[in-house]
């Protein structure tokens, strides 16, 4: 019985075997009556968006693997925040601009520009402010596509102080927690002036070995500080934004954040080679640092010319550093936009050159060489793909069934939804899974295995709680399916932060579940 008929014998109130993981090969197991009904439950709820909306609001939702910091931030904060900082911002070009100085308080702004706080009291520049740092009521035309808006809109909002980024993991966690997520990896770039001097100095030669202890030679390492120190800035003030650890702490609190330090790939090999190196050095002495990630479009120039290159960097550094994980931007890219040829090979090098154990994006698999054989390759080795289908829609124009998620999962590849930038897209994880639903047709099942994916291959120190990789049937360390741990297992949990996590989702899980209306006569009665 394949997924849909699954569904369809559910609603009729049939006992079906629903497949377990999203992966189409991986073992059947028994469903309980409760997640039944709560699979039910959505079903029934396909042809009310607002009232699946409301269901999946609360539904578990693990991780949030693929979260840009400074994407995730909507742009009224930017404004708030550009106001307090003083800047100024250009009414026609809708750009924050550093002031001229200050004058009793008001920031100095060049001619044609007002203080930016000036948009707090004129309704039209704060509209055309918010529309411009986001992909709010954007129409492309002629020369200027949905790529180019998202794109640009980071650096219009890219001058406000640093200051403020412990409110914004405060707005993303906050977010988070409305949603019933647990945990988030915030890709971020923390300071490289100091491996971006170091690289001017050193030009890439083709040896990386060489490169890199001329780097570490010339004191790369001293950049490292000052990545500590805006963690520590950071962690501090979401937490007291959250008073977490006192008896007023924001429900926020639980979300675990970690971090993967984000690389800018459309650079020179010698800049890219002195940064990514710094996030490895970082990542290896700082725990909040769970790994690496490239970012920046894809078909930029200096990322399509040196992409090969650039995987051989990685090959080099992931040999250097095993601990360090790796997730890689891959495959974000669409017909048209690059030569044919341009889309041939990434997701296989990022998978093979450069060892990635997740793919970011993965939407033009189907147009490499062999795609067959790479998507088992990414099924046998666990690849995880983090989809984000919000953002390929407004980024590369591709949604519905243009989109390689049912190939993904035909193929067994494990895949989790994430948002990429929900503040430039105007999204939430919950709008993902909405959509996941009604434009992709994903299951009650399939979601609960997104979720459960995002922890499996979350970068969290320790073992997993599943005794088989993606396989969400059988639990390690005398763990099983209950209320309170066992001795044995408690005493596994202890050891394993992503196995806490894991045992965490569960408990949330049966809370849910058991919240579903029993019978379908109670159901009409309107119970989300
Ligand atoms: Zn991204």
């Amino acid at each position: 019985m394949n997924r849909l008929s699954c569904a369809s014998a559910m609603l009729a109130g049939a006992v079906c075997l629903l497949v377990q993981g999203l992966a189409q090969k991986a073992p059947v197991r028994a469903v309980s009556l409760e997640e039944q009904r709560t699979a039910q439950q959505m079903e029934r709820l396909r042809a009310n968006p607002p009232a699946l909306h409301a269901f999946l609001l609360r539904i578990p939702k693990g991780g949030d693997l693929h979260m840009h910091l400074s994407g995730a931030v909507y742009a009224e904060t930017f404004i708030q925040d550009a106001a307090e900082d003083g800047l100024c911002a250009d009414p026609v070009k809708l750009v924050l601009l550093p002031n001229r100085g200050m004058d009793k308080g008001v920031p100095t702004c060049v001619e044609g520009t007002v203080p930016a706080a000036s948009a707090l009291k004129n309704q039209k520049l704060y509209d055309a402010l918010v529309d411009s740092f986001s992909m709010r009521a954007f129409v492309p035309s002629a020369g200027w596509n949905g790529h180019d808006q998202f794109f640009a809109t980071f650096a219009r909002f890219g001058g406000i102080n640093k200051s403020h980024l412990g409110e914004w993991v405060d707005e993303v966690a906050t977010r988070a927690a409305a949603q019933n997520e647990q945990y988030l990896e915030l890709m971020h770039t923390p300071d490289f002036s100091v491996a971006g001097r170091l690289a001017g100095q050193h030009p890439w030669t083709g040896d990386p070995a060489a490169l890199r202890a001329a780097l570490l030679g010339a004191g790369l390492r001293d950049n490292i500080a000052a990545n500590r120190a805006e963690l520590d800035a950071m962690d501090a003030g979401r937490k007291q934004r959250e008073h977490c650890g006192t008896p007023d702490a924001a429900t926020a609190c639980a979300v675990q954040v970690r971090y993967l330090y984000q690389v800018l790939r459309s650079a020179e090999p010698a800049r890219v080679f002195a940064q990514t190196l710094l996030g490895f050095e970082l990542a290896s002495v700082e725990p909040r640092v769970v790994g690496i990630n490239f970012l920046k479009p894809e078909d930029a120039y200096l990322a399509m010319s040196q992409y090969v290159t650039q995987m051989a960097m990685l090959h080099y550094l992931r040999g250097v550093y095993p601990k360090v994980h790796l997730s890689l931007h891959a495959g974000e890219l669409s017909p048209g936009m690059v030569p044919p040829e341009g889309l041939r090979f990434h997701i296989r090098e990022a998978v093979e050159e450069a060892g990635a154990e997740r793919i970011g994006h993965g939407v033009d698999v189907l147009y490499e060489t062999d795609a067959t054989g790479l998507l088992q390759t990414m099924a046998q080795r666990h690849v995880m793909v983090e989809v984000n289908l919000t953002s390929n829609d407004v980024i590369l124009g591709i949604r519905g069934k243009d989109h390689s998620l049912a190939s993904y999962l035909q193929a067994g590849v494990p895949v989790a939804l994430s948002t990429d930038d929900e503040g430039v897209s105007r999204i939430d994880l919950t709008h993902e899974y909405e959509r996941a639903v009604l434009e992709q047709g994903l299951t009650y099942a399939q979601l609960k295995a997104s979720a459960r994916t995002s922890l499996e291959h979350a970068f969290l120190p320790g073992s997993s709680l599943w005794a088989a990789p993606d396989q969400f049937t059988t639990m390690r360390g005398g763990c099983s399916d209950g209320s309170a741990p066992a001795p044995s297992c408690a005493a596994y949990l202890a050891g394993s932060e992503k196995a806490q996590q894991q045992w965490e989702l569960e408990r949330r899980f049966r809370t849910f579940e058991a919240a579903m209306p029993k019978s379908q006569a109670s159901a009409k009665g309107g119970a989300l």
